[in-house]
């Protein structure tokens, strides 16, 4: 029996590399696809892959949807959820990006059901809440993020005792190497030099937040305290982590950055799939730089590492800062440098404590949605 996929975000670049995995196997079928508001390609891809039914969160498209799809078309904001409830999936990819992924998450967790994580927000902001759910449900977290799947095939066979410290690779984006980040555009900052990802995880690149998301993720994925998790900047991106274990060995996992090998790792796991990608000639590579970063000119590290410290509701609500404050710049409305502003002067004004339930988590992520908003405007 083929191993049923729900993948939500199925238009984005996770999830569109997903239904190319899909396409090349017997043993996964797609069985439900949930998009935002690109209803077109979502019809596309549903008659593609006999797809009996999609959620579209927009209302508008999704009644266009339905106009010209056969199947059950599943709408509104609460639709991605009301999708894995209809199409009982073994897996959920879930590729959607943002805070927005959490509620997913959770619904998938609840019921047991195990989730192949591209949603790096859901371990961000929800922490030890998803995965104390996880566990209670036996439901499994399976990573997609390239460096966390690379951790994932390191760490799976060895004793957690057995591991002194993992170490997370990080490009250094478009402005490595530079101390100051004033006057950059748009433009300069979407040039990511080794990854092609959405807009919003690429200006998280750009500012290091990505890498200090990857941080708090790592954290609770495998339980790792802060203090035994680094990161080196990589600028090749072929060293996708690495692990110290006791005895001094490190182990790492290379390969030339392509997203369709963690995301087939998490579809297929336990088993290793064939994947069709351009094998590594470390020859033809020739040398491997690393550096430490730079967390005084690349706020954002900083700042997610202490906000992962605090947890609590900290890392909620940097995230919510970070969200708003990367898409004013994307707007126009704040420079590059005021990012890490924004995010810092939300952190001091929203404050910390614990994090009790999900719905205190939503509460706080809107709370700082609005802050980090009145924060621009006052800035603008
Ligand atoms: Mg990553």
């Amino acid at each position: 029996m083929a191993r049923r996929v729900l993948i939500l975000g199925s238009t984005g670049s996770i999830g569109t590399q997903a239904l190319e995995i899909i396409a090349g196997r017997d043993d996964l079928e797609a069985v439900g696809l949930a998009v935002g508001r690109d209803w077109q390609t979502a019809v596309a891809q549903a008659k593609g892959f006999s797809v009996g039914t999609i959620a579209v969160a927009d209302e508008a498209s999704a009644a266009e949807a339905a106009s010209s799809f056969d199947g059950t078309v599943l709408s509104g904001e609460a639709s991605a959820r009301e999708l894995i409830g209809a199409t009982s999936p073994d897996i959920v990819l879930n590729g959607i990006v943002g805070a927005a992924g959490l509620g997913p998450t959770i619904a998938a967790l609840t019921q047991g059901i195990d989730v192949a994580l591209a949603n790096k927000e859901s371990l961000v902001i929800g922490g030890e809440l998803v995965t104390e759910l996880a566990s209670a449900t036996g439901a499994r977290l399976l990573p997609v993020d390239s460096e966390h799947s690379a951790l994932f095939q390191l760490i799976e066979n060895e004793d957690s005792h057995a591991i002194d410290r993992i170490v997370l690779t990080a490009s250094g984006g478009p402005f490595r190497g530079r101390t100051d980040l004033e006057g950059i555009t748009v433009e300069e900052a979407l040039d990511h030099p080794t990854w092609a990802m959405g807009g919003r995880i690429t200006i998280d690149s750009a500012t290091l937040m990505n890498k200090g998301f990857e941080m708090i993720e790592a954290h609770h994925l495998f339980g790792t305290g802060y203090d035994r998790i680094d990161v080196v900047v990589h600028p090749q991106s072929i060293v996708h982590s690495l692990i110290d274990l006791c005895d001094g060995a490190t182990l790492a996992h290379l390969g030339y950055p392509d997203m369709r090998v963690p995301i087939a790792y998490a579809l297929t796991w336990p088993e290793r799939a064939e994947v069709p990608v351009e094998r590594l000639d470390l020859a033809k590579v020739g040398s491997l730089d690393f550096e430490e970063p730079d967390p005084d000119t690349f706020r954002c590290l900083a700042l997610a590492r202490e906000a992962g410290q605090s947890g609590g509701i900290a890392p909620c609500v940097l995230n919510a800062a970070d969200e708003v404050a990367v898409a004013a710049f994307l707007d126009g409305r704040i420079s590059f440098s005021d990012i890490p502003r924004v995010i810092e002067s939300t952190l001091d004004d929203v404050g910390s404590g614990p994090a009790r339930g999900f719905d205190e988590l939503f509460a706080v992520d809107e709370a700082s949605r609005e802050r980090a908003s009145e924060i621009i405007s006052g800035r603008s």
